[in-house]
């Protein structure tokens, strides 16, 4: 059993995994830039390090910095949250090679997956049904052009190492490739250093619907449903639910199987989703992410299960604490993410809190690492908060919500809060009737 594990992170995802550890008994050890020195996760965590300047370079993505605040507190487990370090298959070696635990899928499964081209050829021959597209990279724009007359345009040339919306361009014709082309492997060499890309249809109307599993490492794993991320803007999730409001039982069902018995195959360990576009009642896989998922509390309050829990429990060679069979939906649930950002251009805004008031009451859940006087630091994401609520049914939790958002103050710095006030009013959110663009397009009409 782990009596002590180091969290690989900030912000809200290190008090999540410290949470956990508390519950389990198990000692927390933060670690921390110069400029977090008081952030909330080094208060909280039993102990803390400080591992290296501001720069994210230089402190969370330092992995021999990591490695040394293992080292000097006898943490035997690492903790990656999201972000960061926590699809580094590199980083997952060389913690194994220095005899730690990761708390996360193997190096193996982050390298097959971590690249997209390869994560659909894998997935493809597991039985999951994927976008239709090129056969792997697309060298050449004459490739290019050739492929794009094959599948029909609209067509999306994506980076196969792509990740957060980057490295997407789309082709509304033959007469936009050049340029999708060109902007995407740039894209993709500048920001992942890999210019290889592929090409997929490009779907008009879908939902984004993903499918959480769970593996034992051992060949046993589970689905536990999906979540609905349809509410995107550039391609960056803002409010997710579960279950997904157009998803019947039988198609969770077979699409869950389908899943759940795809990671069994590989042996996965741990947390992991499987992204989905969908669109006239099929779904088209597009992605796996190897990590837990910022949107996980949705699937935690629908099921009543602690994810970070079992991800630990799984790690230590532990069997997970429910089969298939036990796991049952439990009325509705959303999150909406909170940004310090200024609207309508979603412009970061750091700077000091100078009232936080976090809401409470039946069925909500703040996940935040804000705290009065709170000085928010110019150089990480912009993600500050996530307020998630649990209903009945899905009608509940949107009033639930609307109730919650009326007690959330957070002053001194703007936040994406106007946001979900203004959303709440519109018939289609109440509805369930929105698909992938569907916000970008209310963006434009309500605050271009
Ligand atoms: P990332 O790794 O950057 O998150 P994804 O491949 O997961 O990229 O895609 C992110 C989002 O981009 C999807 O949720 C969807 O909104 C859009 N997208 C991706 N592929 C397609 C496609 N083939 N057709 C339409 N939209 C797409």
């Amino acid at each position: 059993m782990f009596e002590k594990i180091l969290i690989a992170n900030r912000g809200e995802i290190a008090l999540r995994v410290i949470r956990a550890c508390r519950e389990m008994g198990i000692q927390s050890v933060a670690v921390h830039s110069t400029a977090d020195s008081d952030a909330m996760h080094v208060r909280m965590a039993d102990e803390s390090v400080c591992i290296g300047p501001p720069s994210g370079t230089q402190s969370y993505l330092s992995i021999p910095a990591i490695i040394a605040a293992c080292e000097i507190t006898g943490a035997q487990a690492i903790h990656p949250g999201y972000g960061f370090l926590s699809e580094n298959a590199n980083f997952v070696q060389i913690i194994e090679d220095h005899g730690f635990t990761f708390i996360g899928p193997t190096a193996e499964h982050i390298r097959v997956m971590g690249d997209k081209i390869t994560a659909k050829d894998t997935m493809k021959a597991l039985g999951v049904p994927c976008v239709p597209g090129s056969d792997g990279g697309v060298p050449t724009l004459e490739d290019a052009k050739r492929i794009g007359e094959e599948i029909g345009y609209p067509v999306i040339i994506k980076a196969t190492a792509g990740g957060g919306g980057r490295g997407m361009k789309v082709a509304q014709t033959a007469a936009d490739m050049e340029s999708a082309f060109q902007t995407a492997r740039a894209e993709g060499k500048a920001a992942f250093g890999n210019d290889e890309v592929y090409i997929e249809k490009y779907l008009t109307t879908p939902r984004h619907i993903e499918i959480q599993v769970f593996g034992d490492g051992k060949g046993n794993a589970v689905h536990l449903g999906e979540r609905d991320c349809s509410l995107q803007r550039r391609h960056q999730k803002v409010f997710e639910e579960a279950p997904g409001p157009c998803i019947s039982d039988e198609e969770r069902a077979r699409i869950g199987k389908v899943c759940a018995d795809a990671v069994a195959k590989i042996n996965y360990i741990g947390a992991g989703t499987i992204e989905f576009l969908y669109e006239n009642g099929e779904f088209y896989f597009i992605e796996m992410n190897t990590r837990l998922q910022v949107e996980h509390p949705v699937t935690e309050s629908i099921f009543g299960v602690d994810l970070v829990r079992e991800q630990i429990r799984v790690a230590e060679g532990l069997p997970m604490s429910f089969t298939q069979d036990e796991l049952e939906i439990n009325g509705h649930s959303i999150e909406v993410r909170i940004n310090a950002e200024k609207l309508p251009n979603f412009s970061p805004c750091p700077g000091k809190i100078t009232a936080f008031h976090a809401p409470g009451g039946l069925g909500v859940r703040m996940d935040s690492a804000l705290y009065d006087g709170y000085s928010i630091p110019p150089y990480y994401d912009s993600l500050i908060g996530k307020l998630i609520v649990h209903g009945r049914d899905r009608a509940e939790a949107l009033s639930r919500l609307n109730r919650a958002l009326s007690e959330l103050i957070v002053d001194g710095i703007d936040t994406t809060l106007p946001l979900f006030h203004a959303l709440l009013q519109e018939e289609d959110i109440h509805s369930g009737n929105y698909n992938i663009h569907w916000l970008e397009q209310w963006l434009e009409t309500n605050m271009g």
